[in-house]
């Protein structure tokens, strides 16, 4: 086992793999901007090392200087959380290079998993169910518009090298598909560096279900189970779920085992998210994330698995703690995520917290980097926190959300708690009728 790793991130994901490591009697280094000079992890953190000024390309995602000090500190690994660098295979490799380990699967795999084209063809040659489209790349007009009266409108175009709901278009007609065409590309060359494009058919009122893999890298993965992310704002989730309210058990353990199935063929290691469209009783792949995802906590609350803590025992080469049959979900989860956003707009603000208090009680986790005096930097991300609530079943997880967000205090900035409250009396909630196109409408309707 490991005596000592550097986690490569920053905010509520860097505590929250300090939080593991320590359970597990390992030491930790933390990574800083000049602007993160302060923040928690930080001071939670056994030692940390300043790796540049505040823009990112410059810290934290910088690879000499996060290889320089896990070689100042003599840490042996690298946690990098979500984002950042997490799915660069370019870092994985150089990592691996200097003879330190990457918490995470190989270059090979994130690769492969990065280019949304291959990654479709790779899934599709080991069996599992994908989105009707073109067959890889589109690469002219003429070519889009061919293949848009052939499948039938909508259809959504999407940059290969896309990530985090960017590079996507939806052409809703023949008349709309020069323009989506070209900007999905131009913003895949633009964001991505990549201005390859691919075309689906666009499902008109799916859910988002994803399945949580872990693979131990010796030929052997489990599946635990879905995660709901439907209720999603221009592309990017905001409300999570497990498990899925209309997922049965036996299509669970039927798409379970297809994901599990396929990555165990392909030996992948550590954690990784195989993401689905569900729409009347069938899954569409979309794309996998080789990483552990914001959402994690609403599977390790139904489990009782701390999902860290696997991701380290598997790169340093031992057996996950568990196995497939000793999986059984426990009660119903969901996570908010808590941004400083000003509604109705959700304008990033960042800012002093003159005062935060966190709830707590029953079956309530809140993963936040934030303290009294804290003062939320301009340049990164407006995840400030994460609250995740633990019932026996979806109503009283629904409950305790609305008991929970009541007690939080965050004051001196705007966040987007007053969304969830305003969400929760609205009975489509309560049904869990909605798909991932329902809160777009809703916000419509919504002033803040
Ligand atoms: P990203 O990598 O940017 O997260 P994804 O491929 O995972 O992109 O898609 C993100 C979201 O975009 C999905 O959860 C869904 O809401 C929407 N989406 C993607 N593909 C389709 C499709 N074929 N039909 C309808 N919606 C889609």
């Amino acid at each position: 086992m490991f005596k000592k790793i550097l986690i490569a991130n920053r905010g509520e994901i860097a505590l929250r793999v300090i939080r593991a490591a320590r359970e597990m009697g390992i030491a930790t280094v933390a990574v800083h901007s000049t602007a993160d000079a302060d923040a928690m992890h930080v001071r939670m953190a056994d030692e940390s090392v300043c790796i540049g000024p505040p823009s990112s390309m410059q810290s934290y995602l910088s690879f000499p200087a996060i290889i320089a000090a896990c070689e100042i500190t003599g840490a042996e690994a690298i946690h990098p959380g979500y984002g950042f660098l997490s799915e660069n295979a370019n870092f994985v490799q150089i990592v691996e290079d200097h003879g330190i380990k990457f918490i995470g699967p190989t270059a090979q795999h994130i690769r492969i998993m990065g280019d949304k084209i291959t990654a479709k063809d790779t899934m599709n040659k080991l069996g599992v169910p994908c989105v009707p489209g073109s067959e890889g790349g589109v690469a002219t007009l003429s070519e889009a518009k061919s293949l848009g009266e052939e499948m039938g409108y909508p259809v959504i175009i999407k940059a290969t090298a896309g990530g985090g709901g960017r590079g996507m278009k939806v052409a809703n007609t023949a008349e709309d598909m020069e323009s989506a065409f070209m900007t999905a590309r131009a913003e895949g060359k633009s964001n991505f560096g990549n201005d390859e494009v691919y075309i689906e058919k666009y499902l008109t009122t799916p859910r988002h279900i994803e399945i949580q893999i872990f693979g131990d890298g010796k030929g052997r993965a489990v599946h635990l189970g879905e995660r709901d992310c439907s209720l999603q704002r221009r592309h990017q989730k905001v409300f999570e779920e497990a498990p899925g309210p209309t997922i049965t058990e036996k299509e669970r353990a039927h798409i379970g085992k297809v994901c599990a199935d396929a990555l165990a063929d392909i030996n992948y290691t550590g954690a990784g998210t195989i993401e689905f469209l569900y729409e009347k009783g069938e899954f569409y792949f979309i794309e996998m994330n080789t990483r552990l995802q914001v959402e994690h906590p609403v599977t390790e609350a139904i489990f009782g698995i701390d999902l860290v803590r696997e991701q380290i025992l598997v790169a340093s080469g031992e057996e996950l703690s568990f196995q497939q049959d000793d999986l059984h979900i426990n009660g119903h989860a969901i996570e908010v995520r808590i941004n400083a956003e000003k509604l109705p707009d959700f304008t990033p603000c960042p800012g002093r917290i003159t005062h935060f208090h966190a709830p707590g009680g029953l079956g309530v986790r809140i993963d936040s980097a934030l303290y009294d005096g804290y003062v939320i930097p301009p340049y990164y991300d407006s995840l400030i926190g994460k609250l995740i609530v633990h019932g026996r079943d979806r109503p009283e997880a629904l409950a305790r959300l609305d008991r929970a967000l009541g007690e939080l205090i965050v004051d001196g900035i705007d966040t987007t708690v007053p969304l969830f409250r305003a969400l929760l009396e609205d009975q489509s909630i309560h049904k869990g009728e909605y798909n991932i196109h329902w809160l777009e409408n809703w916000l419509e309707n919504y002033e803040g």
